[in-house]
């Protein structure tokens, strides 16, 4: 067993398998409160019980056969050595061109458009090359994960706005309540992770005037932007120029085509927001991996290879959903991303870290706990549950629900 490196009084100690080490000077952990993230933590407890994981979300199926072909083309091609820092000149060309056609921003390839490794190093990337000590950055809650701790390395402060219950939609009044002259960026997530909400044009409108007005950035994580519901369209900050101006867009790959475990995205950002995110990108990534570049610059020339995304889930959802009726589960509406909350506080008033622990020991299916998306650890009672599976999974998975 690994050893638990504890802080006490300046010392430190080992918790588990000794010996105990007094005297050793060291420095408190700078991100105090935080675990173990709670996707590796149900994963892991889900493999241990043999639960249907529908906790942390990644497709349960497999990406377009061509794809792999193509990255292993690319690797015979001998495309094996560092690309460019920014990215391969092929694929950012496509990428301005996409976002050209889906949402009338032109961005130059060579000076607007980075690949990252993944949104989360994106996101981190952004908030380490562009918030500084002292400053407050605005996001709402729930909210993902990985925000947070990124601005309070950079000895920033987050300040929260909740996601009014049980809509889930944005209290502008609250947002402007909340801004001070310290404010420096504001953090939008759409298609949201955890609720599945998606922000609309009125949203995107408030946005700009209030970031026009205080002259904030915007971090605009985009990462489900292929997965609305309900004929619903998209609302990029990149649809809006004054609001396109003053943000950073984030995308990535693995959401789109099934693959999660490349950790593959890119960013989009006016020229002078990209230099100096490229800044700290070259030094803590450098660059991303070739072959998959080039691969996704050939496959993607075809839009129809993420045109139909939305429609495919959207199928997905409706068997999940229709299969739950009736069940003690209360749904959520589900507009975009993957995810479906289902409200339990019809069946026991047990907290939700608990309750979502006990479905995985029991009745071996697993979600994740909705309250750790609060920076107060608010328990509304609501999981999360990923319905990017096998239509079988999703029905096995209602019929274990259906059961409780
Ligand atoms: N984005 C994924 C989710 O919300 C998790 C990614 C991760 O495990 N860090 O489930």
């Amino acid at each position: 067993m690994r050893p638990y490196l504890g802080w006490c009084e300046g010392r430190v100690w080992w918790v588990e398998g000794g010996p105990y080490l007094w005297g050793m000077p060291t420095r408190p952990s700078k991100l105090p409160h935080v675990g173990t993230t709670i996707f590796t933590v149900m994963s892991k407890l889900a493999a241990e019980h043999g639960a249907l994981n529908l906790g942390q979300g990644f497709p349960g199926f497999p990406m377009d056969q061509r794809l792999s072909d193509l990255v292993h083309a690319q690797m015979l091609a001998g495309r094996n050595q560092y690309a460019p820092m920014s990215g391969v000149p092929e694929l950012r060309a496509l990428l301005a061109k996409k976002m050209q056609v889906a949402y009338g921003f032109s961005y130059d390839p060579d000076a607007e458009i980075t690949i990252t490794a993944g949104g989360t190093q994106a996101i981190f990337t952004i908030i380490t090359a562009l918030v500084h000590a002292g400053d407050e950055v605005l996001s709402f809650a729930p909210a993902y994960d990985c925000y947070a701790p990124a601005v309070e390395l950079q000895g920033a402060t987050m300040k929260w706005v909740n996601l009014r219950y049980p809509d889930y939609r944005i209290d502008w009044h609250q947002v402007r309540a909340q801004i001070t002259p310290r404010t420096r960026m504001i953090i939008i997530n759409t298609p949201h992770n955890p609720t599945g909400m998606c922000m609309t044009a009125e949203d995107m409108s408030e946005l700009q005037s209030i970031a026009e007005e205080h002259d904030l950035l915007v971090l605009s994580d985009e990462v489900y932007e292929h997965i609305v519901f309900d004929g619903g369209r998209h609302e990029s900050a990149a649809r809006y120029p004054e609001l396109a101006k003053r943000s950073l867009v984030v995308y990535s790959f693995g959401k789109t085509f099934h693959n999660t475990g490349w950790k593959m995205g890119y960013v989009c950002a006016p020229a002078e927001l990209t230099a100096e995110v490229c800044k700290v990108h070259q030094y803590n990534v450098f660059s991303v991996n070739t072959p998959a570049q080039y691969a996704l610059a050939e496959y993607m020339g075809d839009a129809s290879t993420y045109s139909g995304i939305s429609e495919m889930y959207e199928a997905k959802r409706d068997v999940f959903n229709r299969a739950l009726q009736g069940s003690r589960f209360r749904l959520k509406p589900a507009v975009g991303a993957y995810f479906q909350l289902l409200d339990y506080s019809g069946i026991t008033d047990e907290g939700d870290v608990e309750f979502a622990k006990r479905l995985t020991r029991e009745h071996k299916i697993t979600g994740i706990p909705c309250s750790v998306f609060f920076p107060n650890l608010q328990d509304d009672k609501v999981l999360r549950f990923c319905f990017a599976k096998q239509d079988d999974e999703l029905l096995r998975a209602a019929e274990i629900l259906q059961s409780i």
